[in-house]
């Protein structure tokens, strides 16, 4: 059995790295490009959600590249999420692709049935062993994830442009060589100061702005054009709601970002008071949060047709009127173009300089 699993951003590094562990054959499907988006896109109905196009033209390639399974995480909704693993089975069947599609609900909707699961993928393990690479491989997940976080804290303030991005790869290469908790916890560590290799100026204040949205578009840079790049090598300061292993954490403690779900949840309470699906509520619990924390402005990621960022988004002009911050929404799918996305944040970024410029004369 040759797995394969579609791209979300590091994912491909954190189920590398596992797969390794357990000795499971798998093939990593190419990076996504426009090719994967076209394939997705005849393939799948045109009102779904963008993630399920683009995840199911990641399939195609995994499995044309020689992979004869699939491995989806479930869900137990209200979003679409939960059907993802469903919707994709069927389509690509239908597409006349032949595999076996290992569906890993949530192990507390049924731990016997994920156990089983876990067999499978793993045959040649024991689950004691099995989650022992789990363990371990969740540590190397949040390292990652820390060395991304202060990527996108330092990126603004590089001497030379493209050093954090090209540190950033280097970083994440001495990750991936780690194995023993040990070795993984030293990689964390030299993997930070590589990124404080690239010299920077702390001189210049910078705008400072919250990136907020669906985990997929979030995290998926080939899919957001790469736009924390693109607005960190502005000048600015960039904090996002959610990471990696953020979004996988059975704990609801979000090891990276730091924000328990509670606390996001409270957050939004005044203005969106329950679990809508996916990061409806935390996009506006975060948005708040930012206010608070005195940002410049927030940046809503939302894939057309996403149902909790549509409710979200719905909530963010009351946010924006009573704690005054100012929200850019980035509608994305498959017709989106990148020329239409960056002149939007080019206003987005004259609109926040002029605001902070005023504000700055009022005070003096
Ligand atoms: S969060 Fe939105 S885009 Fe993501 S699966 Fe749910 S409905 Fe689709």
């Amino acid at each position: 059995m040759k797995l394969t699993f579609p791209h979300m951003g590091t994912l491909d590094m954190v189920l590398s790295d596992l797969f390794s562990r357990l000795e499971t054959d798998f093939i990593i499907p190419p990076k996504t490009s426009v090719k994967t988006v076209n394939l997705g896109t005849k393939h799948a109905p045109e009102f779904a959600c963008f993630p399920l196009k683009v995840t199911i033209g990641n399939l195609i390639e995994g499995l044309e590249a020689g992979a004869d399974a699939v491995v989806m995480v479930g869900g137990i909704g209200p979003c679409r999420f939960g059907f993802y693993a469903e919707v994709q089975n069927k389509i690509l069947r239908d597409a006349g692709y032949d595999f076996e599609m290992i569906v890993l609900e949530p192990p507390t909707t049924d731990i016997k049935d994920f156990m089983k699961k876990c067999k499978k993928i793993a045959p040649k393990k024991t689950l004691w062993q099995i989650f022992q690479a789990v363990r371990v491989g969740w540590k190397k997940a949040v390292a990652i994830d820390e060395v991304e976080k202060k990527v996108l804290k330092t990126r603004c303030f590089e001497k030379n442009f493209g050093d954090t991005t090209a540190m950033h790869k280097k970083a994440l290469a001495v990750l991936g060589k780690a194995i023993t908790p040990r070795e993984i916890q030293m990689a964390r560590d030299k993997a930070l100061s590589v990124i404080d290799g690239a010299k920077k100026d702390f001189e210049n204040n910078p705008l400072k702005i919250g990136i907020v949205g669906e985990f997929y578009v979030l995290l998926e840079p080939c899919i957001n054009f790469d736009i924390e790049r693109y607005l960190g090598q502005k000048g600015i300061y960039l904090e996002r709601s959610v990471y990696l292993t953020d979004w996988i954490s059975f704990s609801k403690k979000n090891p990276v970002m730091g924000l328990s779900n509670d606390e996001v949840a409270k957050a939004a309470k005044p203005y969106l008071s329950h679990f809508v699906g996916g990061e409806g509520q935390a996009t506006v619990g975060h948005v708040v949060k930012f206010a608070e924390e005195g940002f410049d402005g927030v940046i809503q990621l939302l894939p057309f047709t996403c149902m909790p960022e549509i409710i979200a988004k719905s909530v963010l002009p009351k946010i924006h009127r009573e704690l005054d911050i100012p929200v850019l929404t980035l509608v994305i799918d498959e017709q989106t173009g990148r020329a239409g996305i960056i002149t939007r944040l080019e206003a987005f970024i004259d609109l926040l300089w002029s605001k902070r410029k005023k504000k700055l004369s009022i005070v003096g």
